[in-house]
């Protein structure tokens, strides 16, 4: 039995204890409390905090190297400049750029993933470095044989992943998928990911079939919203993760509620994309299901989930203008425990507590100005950073520490694979 005993423990389901340890035995929590009345052989961390591992509920391990892409563009021409590019890739590339991706994931903090996947490198990815997902395979169009390749797809990948990864589908949005190839996709009986309501772009191809998404999709525009064209084809349901939610007025917030469809908040990639902000204090308070997640580099400059902590904190109180819209203690949940329960992972991970598994990371506040100690919550949140974590544990082993990891190995050949997407083709013009 190790104890890892810091200056705090913050379980999130519990109060913060001071001086608190974590006890771990075979890839288990065995016991949270007081670390001197823990037994096992203890490591300290001074001036330091426990969390959970942090659960990032939407992410895209492939496009780790996008940073910057096309920055300022609207969403649609930036979409279509994405589509341009990730075709000048093959195989290999999609998987060492996921797996620089899913190495910044652990280094931030992050145990547990879900990923939305264009070619299911992330899968493997996430396998290699032992970071625990479920990787939703993305499919696209309205023509429904494409759910025979997802499923010959995801058959081979089975195959390649262990138990801490497992497979789900993502019909990418339903302005890029029709409702039909939902269903199948559906009818694959997996775990659901998928993008809702995200921008105006979406909002004006959904209403009126207007705007720049027309080039791209071969979809038929439903007249209506996102949230209702779901809700009206059964949609909508407690194993779909529904990502963004931005542009949902009060009946749609209703109608999530109502099928327990769970919401992945991405205030950092909303935000830089010029979608908007989403409602998170309307869903919350509807009893909706939220999770916090980075998206990817291709709209948000990194997987740190400390930044997107603190834009959902920005963002929720600059909507309501308040200053309690959103507490630090309620982004610390919204990116542990509520990310857990929104990706159905609830029992298993998400906060400190004796029998889940031992996914923890520990957070060095040294030479911050958050000490000494007022409230480590605040601290962990406002202060807290990828260097400063100093150990990311995931079911008790160390799967990311401080000062040891391969990052050059991983950093040179994600790089050959952005080169080569820059190498070919135009840039984007500029935003005029
Ligand atoms: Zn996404």
């Amino acid at each position: 039995m190790v104890v890892y005993a810091p200056d705090w423990a913050l379980p999130v389901e519990g109060a913060p204890i001071r001086g608190g340890g974590v006890a771990v035995a075979d890839g288990r929590i065995a016991a949270v409390g007081p670390a001197d009345e823990l037994e096992g052989e203890v490591r300290r961390f001074p001036k330091a905090a426990i969390v959970p591992g942090f659960v990032n509920a939407h992410t895209h391990l492939e496009y780790a190297v996008y940073a910057g892409f096309g920055d300022g563009l609207a969403f649609g021409p930036w979409l279509t400049m994405h589509i341009e590019r990730k075709a000048r890739i093959g195989w290999d590339e999609f998987v060492a750029i996921a797996r620089l991706g899913a190495a910044e994931c652990l280094a931030s903090g992050v145990t547990t993933i879900g990923d939305a996947s264009f070619s299911g490198a992330s899968a493997l990815a996430a396998a290699d470095l032992g970071l625990p997902a479920i990787v939703y395979l993305e499919i696209f169009g309205a023509d429904i044989t494409c759910v025979d390749d997802l499923r010959k797809r995801l058959g081979e990948l089975e195959g390649e992943v262990d138990g801490q990864v497992s497979l789900g589908v993502s019909p990418h949005a339903p302005y890029s998928v029709s409702a039909d190839v939902y269903a199948a996709a559906y009818g694959l009986g997996r775990p659901i990911a998928t993008h809702v309501a995200e921008s105006d772009d979406e909002r004006d191809f959904m209403l009126r079939g207007e705007g720049p998404i027309v080039a791209v999709s071969d979809v038929e525009p439903p007249r209506t919203t996102s949230v209702r064209h779901l809700a009206a084809h059964g949609l909508l349901r407690a194993d779909v993760l529904a990502a963004h939610c931005v542009k949902v007025d009060g009946e749609e917030i209703e109608l999530l509620r109502r099928n327990d469809v769970a919401v992945a908040h991405c205030p950092r990639s909303n935000a830089l994309l010029g979608c908007g902000v989403a409602p998170v204090r309307a869903l919350l308070d509807a009893g909706v299901r939220v999770g916090i997640g980075t998206d990817s580099p291709a709209s948000t400059p990194s997987f740190d989930m400390f930044e997107e902590m603190r834009a959902a904190v920005y963002a929720a109180r600059a909507r309501a203008e308040r200053p309690d819209a959103l507490s630090a203690s309620e982004a610390l949940e919204l990116a542990t425990l509520g990310s857990a329960r929104a990706l159905g992972l609830a029992s298993e991970t998400g906060s400190l507590v004796a029998g889940k598994r031992a996914d923890l990371s520990v957070v060095s506040l040294a030479g911050s100005p958050y000490l000494p100690w007022e409230d480590p919550t605040v601290a962990v949140v406002f202060g807290g950073s990828p260097e400063r974590v100093q150990l990311t544990l995931v079911a008790g082993e160390a799967r990311y520490e401080k000062g040891e990891f391969r990052w050059q190995e991983l950093r040179r050949s994600a790089a050959a694979a952005r080169a080569r997407m820059l190498a070919t083709g135009a840039q984007p013009a500029p935003k005029t």
